[in-house]
Parts: structure tokens; C-alpha cells; sequence
């Protein structure tokens, strides 16, 4: 839905279900450029990728010579816990971008490669009028070095544990998810049927008392806070939300 009203769209693309490693089987072939993958799917429900199947795309891309590419714009950067997501799987992409979290809040995206692809992008070959910006990349900088550190990156797996026992306790206390899945700060609540379709609503009454959440899709609400929230600052938060569900329960 997000490429639709932007047409003519790219063609040659093939879109396969995901997590479905016989279905990327099916579709690749010795004519596939690459293969692009989010290692955690963020905007469709935050669903981690199974390891096997990150494992079994980069072995068919190897065994046709594809390049596996990993949208890494929200999973990046210590969101999962990992610098990138695909440190927590064992699994390393010939490209990944970067974005979100690289600027902490300053516009900034970047795309990363090995030597050997970065060769045929000499200065110029893809020249914006932004590109490689002083300012946007000395943030990007002073961002990794508050997030490339240890304290901060097991902070952030601390802090999973934190919020996922508390969503749970409010999940089974009110009925209204069926799961909490996510890693590190990218984490989703799947709403129990009798939910469904109504993130927005919980969106909204959290709002009311002053916490923001996200949706990702009509099912799942999503929690991606600051990587160095405080743990007072998660509780709070928490209890805001949780006055909030009891309140839209009510009615
Ligand atoms: C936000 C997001 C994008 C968009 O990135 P831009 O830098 O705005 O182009 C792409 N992929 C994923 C997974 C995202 O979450």
C-alpha cells in the first residue's frame, strides 16, 4: 500500500510471502539481481524473521549469484539489541540501509556494503544533493558512539525483558493481546480477536494519558522507544497505558 499513487512502479520485482523459504525458492533464479528482506518486518506487524529462513536466503542468493540485501532502516542502529539485526542472526547481507535510529531524530540514511560492491560506487555514481552531508553524518556519528557500546546495546535487551513482563501482565490481565513479540526496543503486541482492527482506539486513549505508542497495522501495537529510556521512565509509561486499556475497556 505505501507504493501505491507513486506509479508507473520499478517492474521486475516479485513479491513473496514471508518467513516462506519454499516460496523464495520457487522464485528465484539464476536471473535474480537481489533479494531484499527485512530481518525484522516492522510497518507489517513487527514479525522476526525465523533464523532458518535468513539462513536459506543467503544460500540461495549464494547458489545464484544474487546479492541478499537487508532493509535495516528500522531495525538498525541498536534497535534489536544488536548494532544491526543481522549480527542477532548470524546471517550478513551483501547490503543493508540504515536510517531512523542513524540520526537519532537528524535526518541522516545510508547504505552499506562490502569492498568489493562498493567499487562500482565511485564519487558521483550516485550523487544526491545531500549525500554525504558533514552535518547530517558528524549526529550519525556522535549517535553511534552513545549506541555502539556495550552498556548501551545490553541496556536495550534489559529493557525488552522490562517492558515485555509488564505488556504480558496487561495482555492476560485484560484480554487484549494474544502475543508481545518483537527484539530489543522494537516490540509488538498482537491483539486478541476480540480486538482486532482496533490499534488506532488503543493509539488514541494512550494519547489521552499522555503516552505514545505506534500501530504497526490495524493489529499489532508497537512499542519503539528511545534506546536509553529510563527504567522509571518505562514504568511510568506503562502505567499510562495501562490506565489507558482499563479506560477504553470501560468504555
Ligand atoms: C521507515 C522505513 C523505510 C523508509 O526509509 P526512508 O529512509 O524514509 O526511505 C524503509 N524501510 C523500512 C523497514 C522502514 O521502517
Amino acid at each position: 500500500k505505501y507504493s501505491d499513487g507513486f506509479g508507473p512502479k520499478i517492474t521486475g520485482i516479485s513479491h513473496v510471502p514471508y518467513n516462506d523459504l519454499e516460496a523464495l525458492k520457487a522464485q528465484i533464479s539464476d536471473k535474480t539481481c537481489a533479494v531484499v528482506i527485512e530481518p525484522i518486518q516492522g510497518e507489517s506487524g513487527v514479525v522476526p524473521a525465523d533464523k532458518a529462513y535468513l539462513e536459506g536466503a543467503r544460500k540461495l542468493c549464494d547458489e545464484h549469484n544474487a546479492l541478499l540485501i537487508f532493509d535495516e532502516v528500522q531495525t538498525g542502529v541498536g534497535r534489536t539489541g544488536s548494532l544491526y539485526a543481522y549480527q542477532h542472526y548470524g546471517v550478513t547481507p551483501d547490503i543493508l540501509t540504515s536510517a531512523k535510529s542513524l540520526g537519532g531524530g537528524f535526518p541522516i540514511g545510508a547504505m552499506l556494503t562490502t569492498s568489493d560492491i562498493a567499487k562500482h560506487l565511485a564519487v558521483g555514481t550516485h550523487g544526491t544533493t545531500y549525500g554525504g552531508n558533514p552535518l547530517g553524518c558528524a549526529v550519525a556519528c556522535a549517535v553511534l558512539d552513545v549506541i555502539n557500546t556495550p552498556e548501551t546495546l545490553a541496556g536495550i535487551k534489559a529493557k525488552h525483558e522490562r517492558f515485555k513482563a509488564r505488556l504480558e501482565k496487561i495482555g492476560q490481565q485484560t484480554g487484549l493481546f494474544i502475543q508481545v513479540r518483537g527484539v530489543g526496543l522494537l516490540i509488538g503486541c498482537v491483539l486478541s480477536d476480540a480486538w482486532k482492527g482496533k490499534a488506532k482506539d488503543i493509539l488514541n486513549a494512550a494519547e489521552k494519558e499522555g503516552v505514545m505508542v505506534l500501530q504497526a497495522g490495524p493489529d499489532v501495537v508497537r512499542f519503539a522507544p528511545s534506546l536509553v529510556v529510563e527504567d522509571a521512565d518505562i514504568d511510568e509509561g506503562l502505567e499510562r497505558f495501562e490506565r489507558a486499556v482499563a479506560n477504553l475497556i470501560k468504555g
